[in-house]
């Protein structure tokens, strides 16, 4: 039991930075399709590009600024170095917090049948019980609850 509520414990930070790459990542991946031409300059020569379910790192080949008679206008020419595609990232940062969610579901159920003179783990009638186990799956029957009076 202690083993399990440690586990949990262990799961629980990288679950929370996981989602939030997650949530960044799902709204990079929006952008991208809402405007496909969104870069940005980090730093000098470099290119963050979001286009289509990507995002490009490259570096500026050229900048051309032209006035135009209501707006200046700015042609960029870019050599991507790399690309990333967007959907694996919310795939793999998905694995963590569902895992997660998964084990606290199966962690209140199991509180949920204690309390109700059931098994935890299987949800069989341990009331009046004696053996200190369920007799349909043989988990312990934790003492001083409800089930196993
Ligand atoms: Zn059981």
């Amino acid at each position: 039991m202690e083993q399990v509520s440690l586990m949990r414990r262990r799961l629980f930070a990288p679950s929370v930075m996981s989602l939030v790459v997650f949530l960044a990542t799902a709204a990079a991946l929006i952008a991208s399709y809402a405007a496909p031409i969104r870069p940005w300059y980090p730093s000098g020569g470099n290119v963050v590009h979001l286009d289509q379910g990507s995002a490009s790192v490259g570096s500026i080949s050229e900048a051309t600024t032209s006035a135009g008679p209501y707006a200046i206008s700015i042609q960029i020419t870019y050599s991507p170095r790399f690309s990333l595609p967007l959907w694996p990232v919310l795939l793999v940062t998905a694995v963590l917090p569902v895992l997660w969610m998964m084990r606290e579901y199966r962690r209140r159920r199991g509180r949920r049948r204690t309390l109700n003179g059931l098994c935890a783990a299987c949800g069989y009638s341990v009331t009046g019980n004696t053996s200190g186990t369920c007799p349909e799956c043989g988990t312990p029957i934790p003492l001083g609850s409800d089930a196993g009076t």
